[in-house]
């Protein structure tokens, strides 16, 4: 490809727009997240607020690489899963930049992209993936053409769980990163925690997780006169470790050596820290990428639009609709693992 790949982002809470260049090298996307002041997304108004920066963050876009609209020669963007009043945004702001410079359209899969960014930044070459984001969480590994999913939530995502419980004490989203901060306050204070008085369920079964049960139980304790720091820091040593087993499973079964973190609660230093733990044990190694990579980002769609693009994919126009339930393993994989 000789110009930019441009890779737009609209599958929840964030619209984003990045770049990849004629390389295949991705660059830093701009983005604008939406946060309600109570309550959780409502599809429709993070929709909204989507088509209303559209503009002016693209024009951001532009102004900080220097960039004429006629040096983009492709575009992509997330065709799921995802809010679909969200996608349609997202897919109609593609559909027009690319019908009006006239370039190639290609919708890619969100997850396979969360995967396709983590192997590009961290160098590693067949991972089995932790992907912990708001709405999903998945152990995901290449298996036969496919991004398998081994296991997953059968309820809430991890970082959807993360937000209601702070939301419910009047913090607001996201929850996740000040969840990470009230926990390390408190470790600081109590250098040899317990989990006396403190236990949660761990709720893996199998290969798959569960999550809300988890949140009720942490309410719980706070109800009944724990400390929220203390709480927040049970919080995360169990959910994290449920999905560490999981993850180690998964590397087990599939004899895979690499585990890479993606989604926006691999942005968590305690998660990353636990995940390298798990991987030294058994001579494996653990990767997450910059954390500007975790979160959603318009770059990791460029990149796999780029990617797609290269192994001869194009999105014709009437095949560009959203799929909000569009699996992990609907892709197919055409590209070397
Ligand atoms: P995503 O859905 O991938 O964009 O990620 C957003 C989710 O990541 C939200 O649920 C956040 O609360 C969560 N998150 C972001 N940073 C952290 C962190 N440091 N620790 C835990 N969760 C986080
Ligand atoms: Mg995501």
């Amino acid at each position: 490809m000789n110009g930019w790949t441009l890779g737009i982002e609209s599958t929840a809470h964030t619209l984003s727009f990045g770049l990849v260049d004629s390389e295949g090298i991705p660059h830093p996307a701009v983005s604008d997240t939406v946060r309600p002041d109570k309550g959780g997304i409502h599809p429709r108004e993070a929709a909204d607020h989507h088509k209303e920066i559209a503009h002016s963050l693209f024009q951001t876009l532009l102004a900080n690489y220097n960039l004429s609209p006629s040096e983009i020669h492709a575009v992509a963007y997330s065709q799921g899963p995802g809010l679909g009043p969200c996608l349609r945004v997202g897919a109609a702001i593609a559909r027009g930049i690319s019908s009006r410079l006239d370039v190639p359209l290609v919708g890619v899969n969100h997850c396979v992209a969360h995967i396709e960014i983590g192997r590009q930044q961290c160098g590693c070459s067949d991972p089995v993936l932790l992907y912990v984001s708001g709405g999903n969480t998945q152990v995901i590994a290449h298996l036969d053409g496919r991004y398998r999913v081994l296991g997953e939530t059968l309820d809430i995502g991890i970082g959807n769980m993360l937000d209601k419980f702070a939301r419910a004490q009047g913090i607001p989203f996201p929850g996740g990163p000040v969840i990470e901060k009230l926990a390390k306050e408190w470790l600081a204070n109590n250098p040899e925690p317990r989990l006396t008085d403190l236990e949660l369920p761990f709720a893996v079964r199998g290969m798959d997780l569960a999550f809300s049960g988890v949140m009720t139980a942490a309410q719980r304790l706070l109800d009944n006169g724990a400390e929220l720091g203390a709480v927040c820091w049970s919080l995360q040593e169990h959910a994290f470790a449920a999905c560490v087993e999981v993850a180690e499973r998964a590397l087990s079964h599939t004899g895979k050596t690499e585990l890479l973190l993606g989604g926006g609660v691999a942005c968590n230093t305690r998660l990353r820290e636990m995940c390298s733990l798990m991987a030294g044990e058994r001579e494996s190694t653990s990767h997450a990428p910059p954390r500007m990579y975790c979160i959603d980002n318009g770059t990791m769609i460029g990149l796999l639009g780029y990617i797609e693009l290269q192994n001869g994919r194009v999105t014709p126009y009437e095949e560009s609709a959203v799929d909000q339930y569009l699996r992990t393993d609907q892709t197919q994989v055409t590209w070397a693992v």
